[in-house]
């Protein structure tokens, strides 16, 4: 296993995702863990999903507003109020600079010991959790994390006009990695998993199999982390960053 801040340390936690749903995907039932344990958890979406929906009779004006609330109402199934968007165009985001200036200012902003973001790395296994919006922003999650947000001198307008002084994150958490490191057991949590996903009604009302196709996930993920038969996980590569 992977060395990991004990949670008792971490009093804050930013979730940076490229889409609504990702986070729920992704992380949803160990975020669960983190906000029973009394963790507040944020969550840092660069855009709105507004390439996504499969209803063709919803006008495509109305997707953007409607993922954002499919969000929100997700992310109060696991103890999440916290939902910032940053309205990057879907299907097109690029890990620019303007990227890292946004990330680094919510950085600096919330001020969280521990960031989750997704992987920058293709992962060949698992081409949905590759789309280019996920390697933009996990790239420039990383960059905001170091250096960008610690900088004094990166950005100064975030300090010298917003009066944000910099911010070390301790530790960052990548999902849908190739190389996972550490395993949580979300066995406990994953009814709300799946209520979190439900509530993205335009992403997943169609899917019949959800419950069973998380179940092959996070079981395999259990697997491959060790964990007994029977248990469910989600996987991440811990990266330590003081
Ligand atoms: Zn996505």
């Amino acid at each position: 296993m992977a060395d990991v801040l004990d949670d008792a340390e971490v009093a804050l936690i930013l979730a940076i995702t490229a889409h609504p749903d990702d986070i729920d995907f992704g992380a949803a039932g160990t975020i669960a863990r983190w906000t029973d344990a009394g963790i507040e958890v944020i969550y840092c979406v660069v855009t709105d999903g507004d390439a996504g929906g499969l209803d063709e009779d919803v006008p495509r004006a109305e997707v953007p507003a409607l993922r954002r609330a499919e969000q929100v109402a997700a992310a109060k199934c696991v103890g999440v109020h916290d939902v910032r968007f940053l309205g990057h165009p879907d299907g097109r985001v690029e890990a620019t600079l303007d990227l890292r200036r946004d990330l680094a200012r919510v950085i600096r902003q919330v001020r969280p010991d521990r960031v989750v973001c997704p992987s920058p790395e293709r992962n060949y296994a698992r081409m949905p959790a590759s789309h280019p919006d996920h390697r933009a922003v996990g790239s420039a999650a990383l960059d905001a994390v170091y250096p960008d947000a610690r900088n004094p001198f990166a950005f100064p307008e975030l300090r010298d006009r917003e009066a944000l002084a910099p911010w070390t994150v301790r530790e960052v958490w990548i999902a849908g990695s190739p190389s996972p490191t550490h395993f949580v057991d979300v066995t406990a949590t994953f009814g709300r998993k799946i209520a979190a996903l439900r509530a993205h009604e335009s992403q997943t009302r169609h899917m019949d199999d959800l419950e069973e196709l998380l179940r092959g996930w996070l079981s395999r993920a259990a697997a491959l982390g060790g964990l007994p038969e029977g248990r469910l996980a989600e996987a991440f590569q811990v990266l330590q960053t003081a």
